[in-house]
């Protein structure tokens, strides 16, 4: 299970080289690994990002790859090293996972989310909720959604989690090479997850509206049809309240 990445949009555009050295050349380096030792069963940890802005939604596996940041383009490049080496290598199978955006803590309260700079959107939410930040900056409140700001479709780590051990399991059984989407089916707006933080925590933060984050589509909501009906998960915690206080309970601790 290949988890290892960068994952910034903004610093793979300003930074594409190492974006393509972690996420394309180890990557590759790794499954070449997995080859030659006869690893031949790998899930990666790929993203919706390889859909860029897709003209429609939800978003199937489907649907047209069209990222609009190194990001996105070094984890499809990936995925293409997997498919081909597969195609070639007849014992060599994989999953691809394509992650959603990935949020919460885990229900037990020992693993929580924390990255160094962060910038993901729960966590930043948090640490306004708790007085480590002064506020929160919502990016864009012009885009065309109900309320203006940009839909995510959160799925709950520990969800994310179980959708692993389904795809070794599927793997195990003998099954074929796939690529399945991992989300909820059910999008958010940021609004709508600082409005959830600010009940969960009952406090009052500041938000502030600033201009919109250069490459965000304004929508990103997976179709999960595939991965429920070929590998049966089944996602336990489809709840932005249970999420958003998981990740308040962490960070409180
Ligand atoms: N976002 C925001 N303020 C922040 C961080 C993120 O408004 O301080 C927005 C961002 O524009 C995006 C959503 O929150 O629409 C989720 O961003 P995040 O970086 O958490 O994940 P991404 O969708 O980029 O993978």
């Amino acid at each position: 299970i290949h988890f290892a990445a960068h994952l910034q949009v903004g610093e793979s555009v300003l930074n594409p080289i190492k974006y393509y050295m972690n996420n394309t050349v180890n990557t590759t380096n790794l499954i070449a690994m997995c080859e030659k030792y006869g690893v031949n069963k790998f899930i990666f940890s790929s993203t919706a990002a390889v859909y860029g802005e897709p003209k429609e939604m939800p978003i199937s596996e489907t649907t047209p790859t069209n990222p609009i940041n190194p990001y996105g383009m070094s984890k499809l490049m990936s995925e293409q090293v997997l498919k081909d080496t597969a195609s070639a290598n007849k014992d060599f199978k994989y999953v691809i996972l394509r992650y959603f955006n990935v949020a919460g803590a885990s229900t037990d309260n020992s693993l929580g989310e924390c990255h160094i700079p962060e910038t993901h959107l729960i966590p930043l939410i948090i640490h306004a909720a708790i007085g480590k930040r002064d506020k929160i900056m919502m990016f864009g409140d012009d885009y065309p959604t109900s309320d203006g700001s940009c839909i995510r479709d959160y799925v709950h780590v520990e969800d994310l989690a179980s959708a692993h051990i389904k795809a070794l399991e599927y793997l195990s059984g003998g099954n074929e090479s796939d690529i399945f989407n991992c989300g909820y089916g059910h999008g958010y707006s940021v609004k709508e997850v600082i409005d959830t933080v600010k009940e969960v925590s009952g406090v009052d933060f500041k938000v502030e509206i600033v201009p919109r984050r250069e490459g965000d589509p304004a929508e990103l909501v997976a179709d999960n049809t595939k991965i429920k009906e070929k590998m049966g998960w089944r996602p336990k915690y489809n709840d932005l309240e249970l999420i958003c206080a998981s990740a308040l309970k962490w960070e409180q601790k």
